[in-house]
């Protein structure tokens, strides 16, 4: 257990935690309300939103730092996930957390580890059918948090909405007392979602990936002039999208807000989201509507 005093963080101390036995007890007395925050690190603003709105309404903040190898479908894409836990605990010192989790791989998943979370219908579209197996991972590790943590409220980004629904529906159906809070997306000047993924993105890809959100905003303001077919709104983001040389769409879709079915026509709260290839780095984004 390493507890580190940042200068400018005042009384709190940011104790790190490598290992359930060490969770558990410093959760056994931890002041209650607890609020999680489940993180693959590599730290940013929308994270620290999430650590912002844990701190105002829980006594206790708990951060999650586990790059979770049962999420990633290509092993290529776990290699070169970024990676700074040095940088990642200022931060939460920084932000106030009072305990960070940073598991092992074999914390997490002990030897003869064997079982898996699958969530039905609601992780078989967008993400999960681009992605095969990807909310298994998501589910199993989260559910495996959830249970370590035993917190009140978890905290996660509307800019991965499929995953919050996904988290939503699995913590319901195990009976976990953790509340699925979804929080908004953190972006960019010119829009762009923050993600750890974007480290990856040269120059141009970064100037050229601004045009997820100039898609989203070009459909949300196509419904708002009044535009309910759902491929006429599928159809705006692409051709916003085509305006990009280097954008190589994966998907755009316009779904039902609760079952993230594709719709015909948008006549109650919906999500547009997007998936988009920019050289090898994959980025997603949405922005509900209605
Ligand atoms: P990750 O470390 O990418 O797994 O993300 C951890 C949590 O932060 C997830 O709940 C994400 O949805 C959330 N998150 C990631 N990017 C953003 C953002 N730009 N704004 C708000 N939340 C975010």
């Amino acid at each position: 257990m390493v507890g580190t005093a940042s200068p400018t963080s005042g009384a709190r101390v940011t104790l790190v935690l490598r290992t359930r036995a060490e969770l558990r007890a410093a959760l056994a007395e931890a002041p209650r309300p607890v609020g999680v925050v489940p993180t693959m690190g590599w730290l940013h603003d929308g994270h620290r939103s999430l650590m912002r709105r844990a701190r105002a309404a829980d006594a206790t903040t708990v951060v999650t730092i586990f790059v979770n190898p049962r999420q990633f479908g290509d092993p290529a894409d776990l290699a070169k996930y970024p990676r700074n836990e040095g940088r990642d605990v200022a931060i939460c010192e920084e932000e106030g957390v009072d305990l960070v989790f940073a598991p092992s791989v074999e914390e997490v998943y002990p030897p003869g580890f064997d079982t898996t979370i699958h969530v039905g219908a609601i992780a078989e579209p967008l993400e999960g059918a681009a992605r095969p197996g990807h909310f298994d991972g998501v589910a199993t590790v989260v559910a495996i948090l959830f249970d370590l943590v035993g917190a009140e409220h978890a905290y996660f980004g509307q800019k991965d909405a499929q995953q919050v629904l996904v988290v939503r529906q699995m913590a319901r159906d195990l009976a976990i007392g953790t509340e699925v809070i979804a929080c908004p997306t953190v972006r960019e000047p010119d829009g762009l979602a923050l993600s750890s993924r974007n480290v990856h993105l040269n120059p141009r890809e970064r100037a050229a990936a601004a045009v997820l959100h100039r898609a989203l905003v070009a459909a949300r303001d196509a419904w708002l002039a009044g535009e309910r077919s759902g491929d006429a709104l599928r159809a705006r983001m692409r051709d916003v999208l085509a305006t990009e040389l280097l954008a190589d769409p994966d998907y755009v879709s316009v779904a039902d807000l609760g079952s993230l079915a594709e719709l015909g026509r948008v006549d109650g709260p919906a999500l547009l989201s997007l998936a988009v290839r920019f050289g090898r780095t994959r980025l997603i984004d949405n922005e509900p509507i209605g």
